[in-house]
């Protein structure tokens, strides 16, 4: 392969005259494009020099210098005004798009994934920029969450269905980062029928899932993995707090005594008895504030062999990441003190700020605090359907730590 011509040095010459209309462009200033020589897919507006297209057009990437780059997608509205989409070489057209799709789809097959619920593409980590797609037994749900991909949705729509044959596709495009790019927030059927309710297998749990009102896409998908992991350590008293629709506590349920389960959501607690009743399995789900509640279990007394810590984002952003440490503290030290000896604390992070090191960090300040003794079972991720593309950090988000409190 050719090496790639530095910007810097190259002599400077003039660009040939397209023969045909002119193809959308976007020209990177000097910094631009010494940053594209990354492995990072985005790049920021304050980094292109110049651009000729419309929002959601495919662009021709080209250096300062007229040294071509690639192709991405263009964004008039969003700071990241590139997501790099191809790297040099003929224009990528819809083949490209269904190669990409087709591959992504091989992959989650080649996971024997034992669930009827996952993701099956996980947008830049699957070269489909800002592209989700969930699958939920015979539904898929889709996000759309730039100009791009908004723009090519019919045919990414048409493509899913060749593909995958689903009933029903639904676009949950009422995530806010949308707004950034100047998109409307809404929810639409995109093609066949989406039933209110869809009846998902994880494992040997079944769940029903509102995929137009649940959190993210309807389910936490990438904790499947972690919820399986766990079960093999679960027994005894199962505490499950911050469980939205019950997923660990299903999950776990079958390896242990008793089972009680915690969220601040009176949904989500009619929701975990729905689906508790659904499995057959006995347990106690309380509407409640899981900070008080847990400090309430420790002035009574109660002490639990299995406690999953599984709460929403405390720092959705780096102004936020103090408070949220702090919080990640209060919850690990509490559940540390309701831990039996021999017992396991599951423990998660949804927070992409806070880092594994800081988190473990936190775990260790907690553990010193109620003179508890640990021992690291296992530091996972998020599942393997939501693979992490290397040079993009922002596609790592999920820790979950498994500890074992010393007997
Ligand atoms: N463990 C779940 C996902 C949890 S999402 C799974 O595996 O599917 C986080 C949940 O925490 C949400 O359902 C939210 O309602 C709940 N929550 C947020 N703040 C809370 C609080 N202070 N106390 C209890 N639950 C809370």
């Amino acid at each position: 392969m050719a090496k790639p011509t530095d910007d810097n040095k190259a002599p400077a010459k003039t660009p040939p005259q397209p023969k045909t209309p002119a193809q959308p462009e976007a020209v990177l200033t000097r910094r631009g494009a010494q940053r594209v020589r990354g492995l990072h897919p985005w790049i920021y507006r304050s980094d292109v020099q110049s651009v000729r297209a419309a929002g959601g057009d495919l662009v021709r990437v080209k250096g300062p210098r007229g040294r071509e780059v690639g192709y991405a997608l263009y964004s008039d509205a969003s700071q990241i005004a590139l997501r790099r989409f191809a790297g040099r070489g003929p224009r990528p057209g819809r083949e490209v798009w269904r190669d990409r799709l087709e591959a992504a789809i091989a992959y989650r097959h080649s996971l024997q994934i034992d669930a009827d619920a996952y993701r099956l593409v996980h947008a830049e980590a699957d070269g489909l920029p800002a592209l989700i797609v969930d699958r939920y037994a015979d539904c898929l749900v889709v996000q759309l969450l730039t100009q791009g991909v908004d723009r090519g949705s019919d045919e990414i729509v048409e493509l899913l269905v060749e593909l995958l044959e689903p009933t029903g596709i639904l676009a949950r495009n009422d995530r806010r980062v949308r707004e950034l790019e100047g998109l409307e927030r809404r929810i639409d059927v995109l093609y066949g029928e989406v039933p209110s309710r869809v009846r998902i297998r994880d494992g040997a749990a079944h769940l029903e899932v509102d995929l137009r009102s649940g959190q993210k896409t309807g389910l936490f998908l990438d904790q499947r993995e972690n919820r399986a992991a766990a079960r093999d350590y679960a027994h005894g008293r199962l505490l499950d707090c911050f469980s939205y629709h019950g997923a660990f506590a299903l999950q776990l349920a079958a390896r242990c005594d008793e089972v009680i389960a915690l969220d601040i959501s009176e949904d989500a607690v009619a929701a975990i008895q729905r689906n508790a009743a659904i499995n057959e399995v006995a347990l106690e789900a309380r509407c409640v504030n899981a900070f008080d509640h847990l400090r309430e279990l420790s002035d009574r007394g109660e002490t639990f062999d299995t406690i999953v810590l599984d709460p929403p984002a405390f720092a959705k952003n780096k102004a936020a990441l103090k408070g949220a440490l702090g919080g990640y503290k209060e919850i690990n030290l509490r559940a540390l003190k309701l831990l039996r000896p021999g017992g396991h604390l599951v423990t998660s992070s949804c927070s992409y700020h806070v880092g594994d090191t800081a988190f473990l960090g936190v775990i260790e300040a907690a553990a010193a605090d109620v003179g508890a003794e640990l021992v690291l079972v296992e530091r996972r991720g998020q599942s393997r359907d939501h693979p992490v593309r290397i040079g993009m950090p922002e596609s790592r988000y999920l820790k979950c730590m498994i500890l074992r409190k010393r007997a």
